[in-house]
């Protein structure tokens, strides 16, 4: 798969911390998202939300539909 780019869906962003997403909070990441389906190479891995079924996403990354709990 290829690789998500910023802006892909949901305000996503490949490194979270950029984000100024008013729901952002410091710490949140898709590694620790309940989304997240584990890494494949190199930081980057699956997301199980359908937005994102056809890309990696980066193990840093975030959008707005975070979960915590990965
Ligand atoms: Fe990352 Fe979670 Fe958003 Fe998927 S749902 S892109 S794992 S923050």
């Amino acid at each position: 798969k290829p690789k998500a780019e910023d802006g892909h869906a949901l305000d996503y962003v490949n490194n979270g911390a950029d984000s100024t997403h008013e729901k952002y909070q410091e710490g949140n990441k898709c590694s620790n998202c309940a989304f997240w389906a584990g890494e494949e190479s190199g930081g980057w891995g699956g997301c199980r939300h359908p937005q994102f079924s056809s890309v990696l996403v980066n193990a840093e990354g975030w959008c707005n539909t975070y979960v915590p709990g990965g």
